[in-house]
């Protein structure tokens, strides 16, 4: 357990809706990762949507573009960290903030961490390969020599139902059934 955000609000964020959490700027901002994942959906990209904030202002957003950029790792979350650190000159984002739509995987969580990010908040939990909660709870290792908070379930169910949209839709399309969408909330 550490920082100001014990697993238990993770879990009650999850159990008793996004409105439950009690700080709630992060819905605001969380639109606009969701924005940001409706644009992956519309170009066949898994629908998950970043943005970073420092200083309450957004200073960078990207979706997934592993399809577009044939690249496994163009995650949401790595995409928006590069163009976060080119925006601010350092690849060390002190007091930043990330808000992304889904439960970031192990290699999200591993740049997050090192790019020092203060905290994240996500929508979604990621069952097979959520490495804040799910899977793995890599906030929770006091072995690390970085801490990051973490809240989830921030307007889940919106970031929730387009996932499922996207899959519900990969499936109808026989061309386009991929065995690795598949892994994540099929
Ligand atoms: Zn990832």
């Amino acid at each position: 357990m550490r920082g100001n955000i014990p697993l238990g609000s993770l879990e009650n964020g999850f159990l008793e809706g996004a409105s439950s959490i009690p700080s709630h700027p992060h819905r605001a901002f969380m639109r606009f990762a969701l924005r940001e994942a409706v644009r992956g959906f519309h170009e066949g990209e898994v629908p998950v949507g970043a943005i970073i904030v420092l200083d309450g202002r957004v200073i960078a957003s990207a979706h997934n573009g592993c399809e577009r950029l044939c690249d496994p790792t163009a995650h949401a979350e790595i995409l928006a960290l590069r163009r976060a650190c080119e925006a601010v000159g350092n690849y060390r984002l002190n007091g930043a903030k990330m808000y992304v739509t889904v439960e970031p995987c192990l290699m999200c969580v591993g740049a997050i961490h090192l790019a020092r990010l203060k905290e994240v908040i996500y929508g979604c939990r990621e069952p097979k390969g959520g490495a804040f909660g799910s899977l793995y709870s890599v906030h929770l290792d006091g072995r690390l020599n970085h801490k990051v908070d973490v809240v989830g379930g921030v307007l889940e169910e919106e970031s929730t139902a387009l996932m499922r949209a996207f899959f519900r839709k990969l499936r109808r399309s026989k061309d386009g059934l991929q065995g690795e969408k598949r892994d994540r909330l099929g």
